[in-house]
């Protein structure tokens, strides 16, 4: 089976965990400390990946975890790990009380944009997670990893009201899930990640400034890994933002569908025009539902015309 871990730091191991069989999609993280945690378990079809990396290190029980939102990509392959390893609790956003037990509305929010069949084959099947493995955070509560180590839980909504980042104070990392936007190989600035229902610029940027006055010295993104220049990413990200908003702004009459195929080229266009290669620019526009996209951003666009 395919294995791509990367040590960072000395405690931080980055596992990537084959997103739809494709390598650079969708990592993962392990804290090594008296008191480890994994962040984030990716869909339920990565989990053999993540399992057999985690062996891979000598790693046979991890006791708990921290998801970062209730996305699929993100949490699908929660039943199976609650499953595994006895002990195992997960900290959560408190609308996984409702959804983990009972994750239909979950697959269904998924489903009716990707097709079930599309679903089925690239995340897999979810299995429901017993309550009594959900631990609710609170915005600013600490995660003790002993050895003087801890996670500062930041409730984080913008990109989904449901997000937590999650601040390492030694390694000075913010695990930032989705907030930030999407960083694929061999790329170096942020593509916005802005579906509905949730997407919000003005609450995405208040939580982006408030990461902006942090002290952080890396960025992990879920998609993907670990980035050195968090300030300038940041910029970068809302630049990229407000640039795609008007873009999708200056494009009424247009449906969904339409806007979306017209974007995709633009976006393309773009980043021939500014110089990326062949391969980043694939990595980059393939992995993207830019219908998603549209949607995410005309739901804005009309929350703030008709609050
Ligand atoms: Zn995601």
């Amino acid at each position: 089976m395919n294995q791509d871990v990367i040590k960072f730091d000395n405690h931080i191991y980055q596992i990537d965990v084959f997103m739809e069989n494709k390598p650079g999609r969708m990592s993962c993280y392990y804290i090594d400390s008296s008191n480890p945690i994994l962040i984030e378990v990716g869909p339920s079809n990565s989990f053999p990946y993540l399992i057999s990396s985690l062996e891979s290190l000598g790693i046979n029980e991890v006791n708990r975890s921290a998801m970062t939102h209730l996305h699929l990509d993100h949490i699908g392959g929660i039943g199976h790990l609650v499953e595994k390893y006895e002990e195992h609790f997960v900290y959560i956003h408190e609308l996984g009380l409702k959804h983990l037990p009972n994750p239909e509305k979950l697959w269904k929010a998924v489903s009716d944009i990707y097709t079930e069949k599309w679903l089925i084959e690239n995340w897999g099947k979810i299995k429901p997670t017993p309550i009594d493995k959900i631990k609710t955070l609170n915005d600013n509560e600490f995660i003790d990893l002993g050895n003087n180590r801890k996670l500062k839980a930041y409730h984080d909504p913008g990109h989904a009201k449901h997000h937590y980042s999650f601040y390492d104070n030694v390694s000075k990392t913010l695990f930032i899930g989705d907030t930030l936007g999407l960083i694929y190989p061999h790329g170096n600035f942020v593509q916005p990640n802005l579906p509905p229902p949730d997407f919000d610029k003005e609450i995405l940027f208040e939580t982006l400034e408030k990461f902006e006055k942090l002290e952080l010295n890396n960025l992990a993104l879920a998609h993907f890994g670990i980035h050195k220049n968090p300030y300038d990413l940041i910029a970068n990200a809302k630049e990229s933002i407000d640039v795609w908003i008007k873009f999708i702004e200056n494009l009424p009459e247009t449906s969904n569908q339409e806007a979306s195929a017209i974007m995709e080229q633009w976006v393309r266009t773009n980043y021939e025009f500014l110089g990326f290669d062949k391969e980043t620019i694939a990595n980059y526009t393939n992995n993207v539902h830019f219908e998603m996209q549209v949607a995410g951003i005309r739901n804005y666009l009309l929350k703030k015309k008709n609050p």
